[in-house]
């Protein structure tokens, strides 16, 4: 039974309270992010940015678009254009996809706006179901389940937002996520995103997502790409250790 991985992470969750996420390398920019009565536009916004480039630079994007308006506020947000928005994108070459992903933010917050009354924390107000809000990220654009999954996996574990169950948070195969389930021989060495997840669900169906926690941190304290430290590891009595 590979239980150790589900314990540590069930224990980390009990134990944590809301914390400081570390998004980016830039102290106003986390606050904001962080922010979530404040600005869960910039929260959201971030999210819908994450895909096919580093995420630090992911989630900087809202921060260097809010610079350039000069205001953090939705209010202001709802009246640029989108061939001003492009125009930053491409100036500050902000993405990878700059003016596919300018149309993204463009439609996240006319979708905030219009969906949500311009207040983006309704989409995760009143103790909703894990699935209600991973439906509701599903429906911006550019968002699929693996931006969704996420988004509603940090609101869940990192700033305690309450849900009424947990059950459709999947766990996010990033690669500290991936290198420990491998070695712990969770999965094969050749086992795809999919398998992951699915062996995540099979751990740990109330909250698959919860052991995000415990392979990060194993993965960043411990399991390192090189050199991994197995004699210090708190996974070692489970591991198989296939380095
Ligand atoms: S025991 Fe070694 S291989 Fe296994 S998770 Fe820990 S550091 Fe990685």
């Amino acid at each position: 039974m590979k239980n150790l991985i589900v314990n540590i992470a069930k224990k980390r969750f009990q134990d944590a309270t809301s914390q400081i996420v570390h998004f980016v390398d830039n102290d106003e920019a986390n606050a904001i992010l962080n922010d979530l009565d404040k600005y869960p536009h910039a929260y959201v916004l971030a999210c819908l940015m994450d895909r096919q480039i580093k995420a630090e630079r992911a989630w900087g994007i809202p921060y260097e678009i809010f610079k350039e308006i000069g205001s953090f506020e939705m209010c202001d947000l709802e009246k640029i254009e989108l061939l001003d928005l492009k125009s930053i994108f491409n100036a500050k070459k902000l993405h990878r996809f700059n003016d596919k992903m300018a149309e993204v933010f463009h439609a996240g917050i006319f979708d905030i706006q219009k969906q949500y009354a311009g207040n983006a924390a309704n989409i995760w107000k009143g103790k909703p179901s894990s699935s209600a809000v991973v439906y509701r990220f599903l429906k911006f654009k550019g968002s699929g389940i693996k931006i969704s999954t996420m988004a509603t996996n940090i609101l869940a574990r990192q700033f305690r937002v309450p849900f009424s169950d947990f059950y459709s948070i999947d766990i996010s195969p990033d690669v500290h996520i991936i290198r420990v389930m491998k070695r712990m021989g969770l999965v094969p060495s050749n086992a795809n995103n999919d398998m992951i997840i699915y062996k995540a669900r099979e751990l740990y169906p109330e909250f698959p997502g919860i052991i995000d926690f415990s392979c990060w941190e194993i993965g960043r304290t411990w399991c390192k790409p090189r050199n991994p430290l197995c004699d210090n590891c708190i996974a070692k009595s489970e591991c198989e250790k296939i380095i």
